[in-house]
């Protein structure tokens, strides 16, 4: 099936300006969050009426809750091209779901990362026996580096970010999964970022655990996935102790259950688990060429007209990233990074808003080793683009830096409890 992108997307939102009147909100935001398309935000109203309690009642609003959550499993595993034995456990966001698979690795052997991962994908790590590779300027360099500890070190586990929450830049998780196993490594993708934007298969790509957000993929909030094979989660340990998580509980004694329930104590998220497979599905129903080419054309465009205003600087992580190391791990999503010399990234940030109703983020994102590398350790601004893009809202944001290096107001601007104050 293929569909128009302008079909699925959701409602608007119109902004204030500081200056009175109002403006459609561009939104250059996806990468933080992504608002629900509409099939997404009517499945939410025909769930939230009968949902009930899942796997505990005999009666129907039970028994059809449970089946849509497990309905959901199913479809989010083939969304990711799982393999008939993974297992998918729905978690709260991409954060939970590593932090659940760190609970669950095997005793022996190290975790490896890179600089340039979000702390998503850093921190549940640190709390193990880990080694970390700063990234070169090239992805192939950067490989090679990967290859140097794989051979050196005891690792159990790489893991690595699909696409740069940074820049967009995407990772060779191919060629990557490849060499952990050369190794006897396994690979866990922090896919948060390459989910909403690249079809993924996991089996074709050999990739052994993803993560991603329901947030980010056009659902609402509080659902997110973990998929991938089942020895190490069913041996770990389970990350919440509760309800549903076990077979069978003594007064001081418990054994646990295996598969996804031996994760997911406590009543489950039937509605985040429902829309999280509704926005799935609408995604796999997009023609890919289509969608990848609205957001490289977003992008192209984006970049073009940053770099023609004096001052401004585009970042990007590495400098073969436009070529990859393959086919498949080549380019960016729609992320653009960059910054406006001798103008602060937050008040910047502040007055395109403020003047010109545009949304994007300022600061470090989530990823303070690799803005400190990067020499950005003050922040930077990320604009992103999504399904709702468009090509107007580039020239706003473009007129907007433009005119903010025009007037030139340097530092000499503030912002008071949200409001923008010339
Ligand atoms: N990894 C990456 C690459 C991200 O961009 C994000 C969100 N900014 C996360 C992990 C964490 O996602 P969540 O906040 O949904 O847990």
């Amino acid at each position: 099936v293929t569909r128009p992108l302008a079909e699925v997307v959701g409602a608007e939102l119109v902004t204030p300006l500081v200056g009175g009147g109002s403006t459609r909100y561009v939104n250059l935001d996806y990468a933080a969050s992504a608002p629900a398309l509409s099939e997404v935000a009517t499945h939410l109203t025909e769930v939230l009426p009968f949902y009930a309690s899942v796997h505990r009642g005999a009666g129907y609003a039970s028994q059809v809750s449970t089946s849509v959550y497990e309905n959901a499993r199913t479809i989010v595993r083939e969304f990711v091209g799982g393999r008939p034995d993974d297992e998918v456990v729905f978690t709260r966001n991409t954060t939970d779901s590593l932090n659940l698979l760190a609970g669950c690795l095997p005793a022996a052997g190290e975790v490896l990362y890179l600089d340039i991962e979000h702390h998503a994908n850093l921190l549940p790590w640190q709390g193990r026996p880990h080694r970390s590779v700063v990234a070169a300027r090239t992805l192939a360099e950067t490989l090679e580096r990967v290859r140097a500890w794989l051979k050196a070190g005891e690792i159990s586990l790489v893991a690595v970010t699909g696409a740069s929450n940074i820049t967009g830049e995407i990772l060779p998780i191919a060629e990557l999964a490849a060499l952990a196993h050369e190794h006897g490594a396994r690979i866990v993708v922090d896919a948060a970022q390459l989910a909403p934007h690249r079809r993924i298969d996991i089996e074709a790509a050999d990739i052994d655990y993803l993560a991603f957000s329901g947030h980010k993929l056009y659902a609402p909030f509080g659902a997110g996935a973990l998929v991938g094979r089942r020895d190490w989660l069913d041996n770990g340990r389970p990350y919440l102790a509760g309800g549903g998580a076990v077979r069978e509980v003594r007064l001081d004694s418990v054994a646990w259950a295996e598969g996804p329930a031996r994760h997911e104590a406590g009543s489950p998220n039937v509605l985040g688990a429902a829309t999280l497979a509704k926005a799935a599905q609408v995604l796999a129903s997009l023609d890919t060429d289509s969608w990848y080419a609205h957001e490289q054309q977003l992008r192209d465009a984006l970049v073009a007209g940053l770099r023609q205003i004096d001052g401004v600087t585009v970042h990007n992580l590495f400098e073969d990233s436009a070529l990859g190391v393959s086919a498949a791990s080549r380019g960016a999503v729609g992320i653009v990074n960059f910054s406006v010399e001798g103008h602060d990234a937050g008040l910047t940030a502040a007055y395109l808003s403020a003047e010109h109703g545009v949304g994007l983020r300022d600061g470090r994102f989530c990823a303070h080793p690799a803005l400190r590398r990067l020499g950005l350790a003050s922040g930077s601004l990320r604009a992103s683009f999504g399904l709702g893009s468009r090509l107007e809202d580039v020239e706003r944001l473009v007129t907007g830096v433009r005119e903010l290096v025009d007037r030139g107001l340097g530092l000499d601007y503030t912002v008071d409890a949200g409001r923008w104050v010339p």
